[in-house]
């Protein structure tokens, strides 16, 4: 059975007992029940009536109590603040300086003069840039859009999409990362595919992140499979590698917001450990539903469902 520690989230925001918000509402009651104490002798010394004792009594602790409750509320929506900063800036010193550092050195040769656009190293540098450039910006996306779904200021649409699209467009855009890394990328499409009322945009993000693990935590000349079926109501999409895997130890931190597994730090990808997180937040909100098998180094499955229907 799973343990409830309250106390848990202080100790991943890396703070003491006394500032952390479960011990200020423990703190809170006792002082409610003081209080109670102490308001019905003083009110037992005045007040004749015991049941306007009572009341006195009671009124007073439904205020204490909803008082404390939003205290509570607002520490802990501080420190959920304060995580982020610290997590964004964590990302920032982390994942952008590698591409950054990269990108600095190449300018820096270039305009040294000890190189020049004749050389046949120009054309390879520059498209290390790029590729810097668009990681750096998949990296940033991702991190603006959790930042922009979780706060409610997102907006999911209802158009009519075609997945087969979808799915044709990100494997059109991860060809040279594929062949990059000699991984070969297959679609397989199932029967007939209806069109899906949903957003466009957002599927494709979902869909970005998979493809882009699926080909990270592959081997190399590995081979990505991406299958397209209609189950029922829904439409099935799955990104299958067969990669590194994920250990069943681990299997249940993998949809947890910056969590990355020991396996993948080993390979030292870049990554934030946001794509899955913010995969699993955009199918929900579409209506439809995430999960994944994997096997350690024998590679994962990972599928979304989406409804076809119009209402979602
Ligand atoms: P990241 O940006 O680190 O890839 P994700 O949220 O997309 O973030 O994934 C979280 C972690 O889950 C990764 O760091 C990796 O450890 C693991 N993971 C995701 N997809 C796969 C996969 N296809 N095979 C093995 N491990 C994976």
């Amino acid at each position: 059975m799973k343990k409830i520690n309250p106390f848990s989230n202080c100790q991943r925001y890396n703070i003491s007992l006394k500032q952390c918000p479960p011990f200020i509402f423990l703190v809170m009651g006792v002082i409610i029940i003081i209080s109670d104490l102490l308001t019905f002798f003083i009110g037992a010394r005045f007040i004749s009536n015991p049941l306007m004792i009572s009341l006195i009594v009671m009124v007073i602790t439904i205020i204490l109590f909803i008082l404390s409750y939003f205290i509570n509320r607002s520490f802990e929506k501080l420190l959920e603040l304060n995580q982020m900063k610290n997590e964004f800036i964590n990302i920032i010193s982390h994942q952008l300086r590698t591409p950054l550092s990269s990108m600095r050195w190449i300018v820096d040769l270039m305009r040294s003069g000890k190189m020049d656009s004749i050389d046949e190293k120009y054309g390879s540098y520059l498209d290390i840039m790029s590729s810097d450039v668009k990681s750096m910006e998949r990296m940033i996306n991702k991190f603006l859009m959790v930042s922009k779904i979780e706060s409610k200021r997102e907006k999911f649409l209802r158009e009519k999409s075609s997945p087969e699209k979808i799915i044709q467009e990100v494997i059109k855009e991860f060809l040279p990362f594929c062949e990059a890394r000699n991984i070969k990328i297959e679609f397989k499409k199932e029967g007939e595919i209806p069109e899906t009322f949903t957003d466009f945009q957002k599927v494709k993000v979902a869909v970005e992140n998979l493809i882009d693990n699926a080909i990270k935590y592959s081997k190399e000349k590995g081979r990505v499979e991406v299958i397209l079926k209609k189950k029922g109501d829904n439409i099935y999409i799955g990104v299958r590698d067969y990669g590194i895997g994920i250990s069943p130890e681990e299997k249940k931190y993998i949809f947890q917001k910056f969590y990355r597994l020991e396996s993948a730090l080993k390979s030292q990808t870049l990554g934030l450990g946001l794509g899955l997180y913010l995969t699993k937040l955009i199918i929900e909100k579409l209506g439809g539903k995430i999960g994944f098998s994997s096997q350690e180094n024998k590679g994962s499955l990972f599928w979304f469902t989406l409804p076809i229907k119009k209402e979602i």
